[in-house]
């Protein structure tokens, strides 16, 4: 055996996993496509926001706030400061579903939050236009994590506690057996105990029978002028989800405090191949961000200075795949998470270590069984 655990990925997922499997004195063995903290992952592009209130299900709440202390402790490990609790502002109309959800997980949670009354909004945060039936909600447990200084951070602390791990290193194939899994690169076969594919947007590539369950997703990050710096400063503007029917935007202030990464992140482009992302930008991908900048936060000029697309997998559900997987024997996977799990990302590697420790997890992640869609054949 090369190891007890090979992580095949080490981008958000893997690093971390990697961090909390080493930090419990397991050997890990970690296999990276590209350098570790490439931009080229679902971890580029300067920040991810941190959010409590929880717009994709109050079930997530528990693991977002386990999710920050381990951030605070990724911190201290490596003495780098990665996430900024600035605040963040949900404004939606009343009745929408993601406005609802949000409430349902403050209450649910008593999470630290304010309602903020029009007026006093407008005035607090003059940078938003609203509208009648919108709701503007601070979140207080909310800011800014730096993704490639946390995914570096998390797999030298990995180092640090022991793993071995193999940058630029391309993992071809996963040939589970009963004893354990044989991991192919192009130079040489490893075999290890078990093996975490976290490969993120290239994960159906190891997984082919997952491919439509774990389908590679196009999200074009964008960075906008402001008519008034004095507006966009960190300490002004708090992270946002600004939220009206098709037009929308999220982001955060950048931490120079010169431009607003503001993004439309909804109906993601299908890709065929990670390998292949095209570079530049479609016409239609900014017809309805510049649109939604005019409508929503007009203290920006409308056309971005800066545009990258990024990638992340998706599933059916965008609820995340987090398990062993039933039908691949010393499999376990952490992928598809749907365009919002970097915040998650130490929780998600203390549960796979969990597992993989102990074969459970206290947290309840039942709405992350990888093997909950019905039709997925394997092997
Ligand atoms: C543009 C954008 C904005 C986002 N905004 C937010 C946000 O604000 N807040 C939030 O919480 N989440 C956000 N997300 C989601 C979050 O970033 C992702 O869900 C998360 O980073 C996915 O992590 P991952 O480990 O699955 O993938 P990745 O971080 O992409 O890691 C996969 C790794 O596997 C490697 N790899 C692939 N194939 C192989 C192979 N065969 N052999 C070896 N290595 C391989 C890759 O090189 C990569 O390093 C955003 C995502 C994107 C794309």
């Amino acid at each position: 055996m090369d190891a007890e655990v090979g992580i095949i990925g080490l981008g958000t997922m893997g690093s971390m996993t990697a961090w909390q499997l080493a930090k419990n004195r397991v050997t890990v063995l970690g296999f990276e496509k590209f350098g570790i903290g490439n931009d080229r992952t679902a971890a580029g592009g300067e920040s991810r926001l941190f959010r409590t209130a929880y717009m994709e299900g109050p079930e997530y709440v528990p693991l977002l706030k386990e999710a920050k202390v381990l951030w605070r402790d990724l911190e201290q490990e490596s003495q780098n400061s990665l996430l900024t609790l600035n605040g963040g502002l949900m404004i939606g109309e009343e009745d929408s579903a993601e406005i609802k959800v949000i409430k349902e997980s403050i209450e649910e949670f008593q999470l630290e939050h304010e309602i903020l009354d029009k007026e006093a909004a407008r005035k607090r945060y003059p940078q938003f236009k609203l509208y009648d039936n919108d709701v503007v909600i601070l979140d207080k447990n909310a800011g800014f994590i730096r993704p490639e200084l946390a995914v570096v951070s998390a797999a030298y602390q990995a180092k640090k506690y022991g793993a071995e791990l193999k940058p630029y290193s391309s993992v071809e194939q996963i040939i589970p057996d009963d004893d354990g899994v044989e991991i192919i690169t192009s130079g040489r076969t490893f075999k290890v105990k078990k093996v975490v594919v976290t490969t993120g947007a290239w994960s159906f590539k190891l997984l082919p029978e997952l491919k439509d369950k774990l389908i590679p997703k196009r999200l074009l990050l964008t960075w906008f002028a402001p008519k008034n710096l004095d507006l966009v400063l960190p300490n002004k503007l708090p992270i946002f989800a600004r939220l009206r029917g098709d037009f929308r935007l999220t982001g955060a202030p950048t931490l120079d405090g010169t431009m607003v990464k503001a993004s439309y992140t909804k109906d993601p482009l299908t890709i065929d191949d990670p390998d292949l992302l095209y570079r530049d930008v479609y016409p239609e991908e900014i017809e309805k961000l510049t649109e939604s900048v005019k409508r929503l936060l007009p203290v920006l000029y409308p056309d971005p200075v800066r545009a990258t697309p990024y990638m992340d997998a998706y599933t059916p559900d965008n609820h995340a795949m987090l398990g062993a997987l039933s039908n691949l024997k010393n499999v376990f996977i952490a992928s598809g998470f749907s365009g919002h799990g970097f915040k998650l990302a130490p929780t998600i590697g203390k549960i796979i270590s969990e597992l993989i420790i102990h074969g459970k997890t206290n947290y309840d992640v039942s709405h992350l069984d990888p093997n909950r869609f019905s039709n997925i054949q394997l092997q």
